[in-house]
């Protein structure tokens, strides 16, 4: 289990491309996330090359859920 803190992917506005919303939801209400989770990131520079990050990646691009 990937416990996420402020500052990472998991609960960026940004993250969550191909997950599920129900599952999107469970990770940003519970800051949690199972091992093997990986997700799109939205914004136009990582969208354009398909980024897949984990809950725990982060990047200057942060913005909160
Ligand atoms: S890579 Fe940056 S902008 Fe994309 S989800 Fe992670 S923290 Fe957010």
């Amino acid at each position: 289990m990937l416990n996420i803190t402020d500052g990472q992917c998991g609960s960026c506005s940004h993250f969550g491309g191909g997950i599920p919303e129900e599952q999107l939801v469970q990770i940003r209400v519970n800051h949690t996330a199972q091992d093997d989770v990986v997700g799109g990131c939205d914004l136009d520079s990582n969208a354009s090359i398909h980024l897949k990050v984990s809950p725990i990646g982060s990047c200057d691009r942060y913005e909160a859920a």
